[in-house]
């Protein structure tokens, strides 16, 4: 089974919008046991939309579209979907009667523009769409099935969950796909690569691990793929087992995991409470924790230190510490994390300082230089690390860096 997507919309090639859907679309299907072959964007003009439309019958069994489906003049997926299964459009009452209902919530009236919306291919099936306007439209030639979506990403979330993953599987039988992932912090890609050689090449065939980077944190992804839906879920969950034994010291946590959700679950199941003192972070730290919901509970606040004035003044850094060792040091760092932590009276503290760049690195000290430290009333640890030149990408790994440091202080105090 063949599947392709094709994403249409001028944004998309010129960069002004990324193209998220085929990529969510792709993760969805995959999860269902739908493997897309190939992904396509092309612009918003009849002849990149005939010409896609054209290629992809030639080559694939179901071919899932997104955009132009809009109430302007730049949407033309429609007309061009006529000319291609021979069809016209024509108005549709139960697309109406929607689309006027949606109106009326918004307290929006109704135009040209949105009665458009209510014409459809006659020869389309009609995906009803709840959280927009625009149909989705599903044709079928030659036992090929087109299925255009609207390029509204959550509309297009929408229709794919409820509606054609449901009616692709009745349609077809895919095999079971069951994916976990393994969120490890504190080790590199080919650092990985080489601990984790051994038990790959020892995969089972219908088992598959990919790598996924971003900056701190490396998702390992484990794909398994079969017939039987629970024996699937067993072979993995032996595989997660293995992981674990060979680089228990990286693993952080588990699919949906982020180590802000997991600090929050530990310190949640602990009562325990948490305070921050950024420099070079900024207050990422803060703002990461305060995105998980119910950190109220355990997140008492953070100070953005990020002159060497309000360290003094209000962290009590001693001066002379700065002046001999410097911002970024281990005993500066190591006394704003103390000091959080006794001046907001949380159990546990965080404290970075660093040189995130592109300035102010030195010979000693080049950008990337970051010190962290975790604090609790029985310790405090510290260390250094030597990011990278990348001012972005050094703030989200100091960050990830330091919640790791502070997960693994919350565990090593359970005993
Ligand atoms: P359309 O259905 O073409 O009118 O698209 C409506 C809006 O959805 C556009 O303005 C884009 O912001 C967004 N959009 C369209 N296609 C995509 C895509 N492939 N990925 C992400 N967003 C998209
Ligand atoms: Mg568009």
């Amino acid at each position: 089974m063949i599947v392709e997507l094709v994403t249409i919309g001028n944004e998309l090639l010129t960069g002004h919008t990324i193209d998220t859907n085929s990529a969510w679309m792709a993760e969805r299907l995959n999860l269902s046991g739908i493997q897309v072959s190939r992904i396509t964007s092309v612009s918003d003009s009849r002849k990149s939309i005939l010409g896609i439309l054209k290629e992809t019958e030639a080559r694939a069994d179901i071919v899932i579209l997104t955009g132009g489906l809009g109430p302007t003049s730049d949407d033309i997926t429609k007309p061009a979907l006529c000319e291609f299964f021979n069809t016209h459009l024509v108005f549709n009452k139960e697309v109406f009667n929607h689309i006027e209902n949606l109106l009326y919530n918004k307290r929006c009236k109704l135009n040209e523009h949105n009665i458009k919306q209510a014409e459809v291919p006659e020869s389309a099936i009609i995906l009803h769409n709840d959280e927009g306007t625009a149909a989705g439209l599903w044709f079928e030639k030659n036992k090929k099935i087109f299925i255009s979506l609207p390029g509204v990403p959550f509309e297009m979330k929408g229709l794919i969950t409820k509606k054609v993953i449901p009616a692709l599987k009745k349609a077809f039988s895919f095999p079971s796909i069951h994916t976990r992932m393994v969120i490890t912090q504190g080790s590199y890609e080919a650092h990985l690569a080489e601990e984790l050689k051994d038990f790959e090449s020892s995969l089972p065939s219908n088992i598959s691990l990919a790598y996924l980077p971003s900056p701190g944190i490396i998702r390992l992804r484990l794909t398994a793929r079969g017939t039987d839906a629970k024996k699937l879920a067993d072979e993995i969950e032996m595989q997660i087992l293995k992981i674990r034994e060979i680089i228990p010291e990286y693993v952080a946590g588990f699919d949906e995991d982020t180590l802000e959700t997991v600090i929050g679950d530990l310190l949640t199941e602990r009562r325990q409470t948490l305070s921050a003192a950024e420099s070079c972070t900024g207050g990422t730290i803060a703002s990461m924790i305060t995105a998980v919901p119910g950190s109220s509970s355990y997140f008492k606040g953070g100070i953005v230190a990020y002159s060497n004035e309000i360290k003094k003044d209000q962290l009590a850094i001693e001066p002379s510490l700065i002046d001999k060792y410097g911002a970024v040091s281990k005993p500066v760092v190591e006394d704003m994390a103390i000091n959080c932590r006794l001046l907001f009276n949380t159990g546990y503290s965080i404290a970075v300082s660093g040189i995130a760049g592109p300035s102010g690195g030195t010979d000693k000290k080049p950008v990337g230089t970051v010190w962290i430290a975790v604090s609790c009333q029985a310790s405090t640890v510290s260390s250094e690390f030597r990011f990278g030149d990348n001012r972005e990408r050094n703030i989200k790994r100091a960050s990830v860096t330091a919640l790791n440091m502070l997960r693994k202080m919350i565990l090593s105090n359970d005993g």
